[in-house]
């Protein structure tokens, strides 16, 4: 029996692991080491590990959650969650644990839309966050593929980071601006390509995108905003509630990070509307203190 369960072992999770660890509570920390940036060779905009490699930074920190006797570690991926008369139950394939208290850290997948050589290049030239990866590319042409009508607000922001009137707005077929936003898209010089994309191809640093017409683009960056998704079914098994955010669900929390099952906290990109790492680790950093309050002052 451990005080407390943390599922996902990224940024988030052990954030929460080493307050927990430092108030020498019993954490067991469950990793299947699939994090969100993994296709990405840098990280950006970390306070103190700026431009390192994010498995650099992941080591970095169960190194320091380690130092923690009471912190305990499996590489292993959890297939089932439940709640049993105040305490908590995780499966994984061939063990199963228990807890007084549950902190889900899983973060979110990425559903990019399937055009034949965008997945390959997810992190080296295809992108989401223009403060994550514009700097680097340092204002060459770009384009925002469209996904949907946000991508209008999308193609605004990564204009920043693109070269004057080097900035494309590939709707394809995904929706149609209205006439405002055809005219904002205009004045700031954002060309609007109707044709549809059917392949990205190219080497880094450069992506070349084929459209329907047999055309071809290059470009220096594509950024593109995904669905996002909770990849397992721990909110349904634990009967926690999802909030609908402009791009896929999250764990609904209260400002201490407890979902509304009591005892079941999220944090990370799991339970917020936007995610970075430096917001992964103070929400985490939040969820390891308030279960160890709720441990204290909740009996
Ligand atoms: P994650 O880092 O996604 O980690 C979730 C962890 O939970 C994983 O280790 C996973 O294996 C584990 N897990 C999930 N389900 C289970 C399960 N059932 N059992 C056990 N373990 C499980 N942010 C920045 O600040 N700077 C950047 O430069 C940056 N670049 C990015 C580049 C790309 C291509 C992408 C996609 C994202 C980038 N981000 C960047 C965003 C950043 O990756 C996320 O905000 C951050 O990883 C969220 O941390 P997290 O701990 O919430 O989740
Ligand atoms: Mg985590």
């Amino acid at each position: 029996m451990h005080d407390v369960i943390i599922i996902g072992g990224s940024y988030a999770g052990m954030a929460a692991a080493l307050q927990l660890g430092r108030a020498r509570r019993s954490v067991l920390v469950l990793d299947g080491g699939h994090r969100r940036n993994r296709f990405a060779s840098h990280a950006h905009g970390f306070l103190g590990h700026d431009g390192q490699s994010p498995e650099a930074i992941a080591a970095k920190g169960r190194t320091e959650v380690l130092t923690y006797p009471t912190v305990e570690w499996r590489d292993a991926v959890v297939r089932q969650t439940a709640a049993d008369a105040g305490e908590f139950i995780v499966r994984t394939e061939d063990q199963e644990y228990r807890s007084k208290r549950l902190i889900l850290a899983t973060g979110v997948g990425d559903e990019l839309p399937s055009i034949p050589g965008l997945r390959e290049r997810w992190g080296q030239t295809v992108f989401h966050c223009p403060y994550c990866h514009g700097y680097e590319l340092n204002k060459p042409p770009l384009g925002v593929l469209g996904t949907n009508p946000l991508s209008v607000h999308h193609a605004v922001l990564v204009s920043e980071w693109a070269a004057a009137n080097q900035m494309t707005l590939f709707l394809n077929g995904a929706f149609e601006p209205d006439t405002d936003q055809l005219a904002d898209l205009q004045v700031r010089g954002i060309q609007v390509e109707r044709e549809r994309v059917i392949r990205a191809g190219g080497d880094a640093p450069s992506i070349d995108l084929t459209l329907q017409d047999g055309r071809t683009t290059r470009l220096e960056g594509l950024f593109v905003v995904p669905q996002t998704v909770l990849e397992n079914p721990f909110a349904k098994q634990l009967g926690c509630a999802l909030e609908d955010g402009p791009v896929g669900q999250y764990y609904k929390t209260d400002l201490t990070k407890e979902t509304t099952v009591p005892g079941v906290f999220a944090c990370g990109d799991a339970a917020l509307a936007m995610g970075s790492v430096s917001f992964a680790v103070a929400d985490g950093a939040m969820a390891g203190v308030a279960t160890h309050r709720s441990l204290v002052f909740r009996r």
